[in-house]
């Protein structure tokens, strides 16, 4: 698997009370936490506006709950 340029993050937007997603642009990627059901990756460790991160992305179960 080839590094990602940019992830599809997903955040708690508090004022909406929603989950909102935020393209992110990857400037050094460092890996992923992968979910523990499914095996998908769970949060992305990058280099972003040259500062290290912790992006959280909907894995497979994390889509299926919020239908
Ligand atoms: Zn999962």
């Amino acid at each position: 698997m080839t590094d990602p340029t940019e992830i599809n993050s997903v955040y708690w937007n508090a004022e909406k009370k929603s989950w909102e997603h935020k393209m992110i642009q990857v400037e050094e990627y460092h890996g992923f936490v992968e979910c523990q059901q499914c095996r998908k990756p769970l949060s992305h460790n990058i280099k972003t506006g040259g500062e290290f991160k912790v992006v959280y992305v909907e894995c497979r179960c994390s889509r299926l709950r919020s239908r």
